[in-house]
């Protein structure tokens, strides 16, 4: 995996060793979801433990932009769309709120992450019509909006909207920061620690791990991905999005941007260093992932001559209502997920959210992000059909025969080296059974339909399965 460039420079922090498996709160993941969790619950009378099967951070959460902003794209036009004005409005209310938590939890602690203002565009290339809906609706709102000709660098511009109360920030040092608050009050936390199953006895959640077994009165699921099926139908609401992220030095400028078409373009700005997206995917649809880190560099290079510092990829869960998932899945089970790549806000509503019902407070947000509203049908349809033509695309009509051939042993089907007879994996993901795919850029087998990876012996890279494929 490579670099990200906010990695630069980090000292991880110091997590203690195992000493108590049993707490009121156990919170699975330390991304920006569940640490923004735990800062929420860091003074009431529970108990809370975070595990995380890695590092603190060391998920989606170190490979953001981190731009911590509410002019997301054209999302409160999309959401009008498909769930009415109401909806987005109150989407809108709380993505305004999401960035003044931020703000006030970095003012009132002393975080040092880089905060700094930056004005939000979003910009249109070649369709501005979904732009003045965005607008107007913001104006509606009483959300100062403006129409903007240009942005502030030489970029391919139609027009864009603009808003100023919005910020940048370095999101690791934003998350060591929230956990070392945490630390302060007695939070403990435990990395290399992977849970595998949660179920229910006697009144008490029992959460199944690499390290013994977990007892806790409530469980909050901040794995970016959840690592189980039911409750909730996640893969039902879901498709995952992947994109590429690149840094070069460029001088210090305080704005973002970001394009509302499909093809997307996203600019922000750390220190004295531009950082650039895009070339975004769902994913299993582009699987030579050397082509794809090509085409990304190339499509940087025709708009900036400057020499690419760090680059990386990275994924994020898109839901079909382009709303988190955020809630009770079960009593005392809690979810977060489904950031549609702003997870920056979205993570934080989530420690909020899932915080205030656990200890009794009303949250206005509770019900339009519950992982108990339905999902879209169509969508779904069309997500199993993208799959299972990606994996046609991806294995059959690709070199892949030349070197792997597939057999059957004891009913279950293994790809097996043609070359080495010691690799020999699984052909499903353990997660949903979706056909793995190789990537031949990475050496790895990657599942197009969750995003788990494994590596060529079928050692798992990341998750949602938490099981090798090589036995
Ligand atoms: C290219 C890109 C750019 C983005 N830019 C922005 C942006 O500018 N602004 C913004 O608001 N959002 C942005 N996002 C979205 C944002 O980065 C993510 O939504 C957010 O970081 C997800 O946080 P998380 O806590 O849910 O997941 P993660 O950060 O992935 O945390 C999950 C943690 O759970 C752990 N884990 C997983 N499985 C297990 C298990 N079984 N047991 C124990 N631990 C486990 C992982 O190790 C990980 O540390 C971007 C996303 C992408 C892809």
């Amino acid at each position: 995996m490579q670099k990200t460039i906010w990695e630069e420079n980090i000292i991880p922090i110091k997590t203690s060793e195992i000493e108590k498996k049993e707490c009121d709160i156990l919170i699975i993941g330390a991304g920006i979801a569940g640490v923004s969790t735990a800062f929420y619950l860091k003074n009431s009378k529970y108990s809370v433990i975070v595990i995380d099967k890695d590092k603190i951070a060391s998920g989606i959460t170190k490979r953001t932009t981190g731009k911590v902003t509410y002019l997301q794209g054209d999302v409160y036009h999309k959401i009008k769309n498909l769930c009415g004005e109401k909806i987005s409005k109150k989407y809108y209310e709380a993505q305004k709120k999401a960035v003044n938590y931020i703000l006030s939890n970095v003012q009132k602690n002393n975080i040092d992450c880089n905060l700094q203002g930056a004005h939000s565009y979003t910009f249109s290339i070649k369709d501005k019509a979904s732009l003045k809906v965005e607008k107007e609706l913001l104006n509606k709102w009483k959300n100062k909006c403006t129409w903007e000709d240009n942005l502030p660098i030489k970029f391919p511009c139609e027009n864009a909207i603009k808003v100023e109360d919005t910020y940048v920030f370095h999101p690791l040092k934003y998350v060591y920061g929230l956990t070392k608050l945490c630390m302060n009050k007695n939070i403990l936390f435990y990395e290399g620690v992977c849970a595998n199953d949660v179920s229910f006895k006697d009144n008490y959640y029992i959460t199944k791990t690499n390290q013994g077994n977990f007892k806790s009165k409530y469980v909050v699921i901040s794995t970016h991905y959840p690592f189980f099926i039911f409750p909730g139908f996640i893969p039902l609401k879901t498709h995952i999005e992947k994109s590429y992220v690149c840094s070069s030095s460029f001088r210090n400028m305080s704005f973002n941007a970001i394009t509302n078409e499909d093809k997307t373009h996203s600019i922000r700005f750390y220190k004295n260093n531009l950082i650039y997206s895009g070339y975004n995917h769902k994913l299993g649809n582009k699987n030579n992932e050397d082509k794809n880190y090509k085409n990304f560099k190339n499509r940087f290079n025709k708009y900036f001559k400057e020499e690419i510092s760090h680059v990386w990829s990275a994924h994020d869960i898109m839901t079909e209502d382009f709303m988190p998932i955020i809630g009770e899945v079960k009593p005392n089970l809690f979810l977060a997920t489904g950031f549609n790549k702003w997870g920056m806000t979205n993570g934080t509503l989530s420690g909020k959210i899932i915080s205030d019902v656990i200890l009794k407070k009303k949250n206005p947000y509770e019900e339009i992000f519950s992982p108990k509203r339905g999902f879209i049908i169509h969508k779904f349809l069309e997500d199993g059909f993208q799959n299972g033509k990606s994996f046609v695309k991806g294995m059959i009509l690709s070199n892949f025969e030349k070197d792997f051939k597939i057999e059957n042993i004891n009913n279950t089907y293994y790809y097996v080296s043609k070359k080495n007879s010691n690799i020999k994996v699984k052909m499903n993901c353990p997660h949903m059974k979706c056909p793995l795919l190789f990537n031949e850029s990475e050496n790895t087998w990657d599942c197009p339909c969750h995003g788990s990876r494994f590596t060529l012996e079928g050692k798992l890279i990341t998750g949602p399965s938490h099981k090798d494929i090589c036995n």
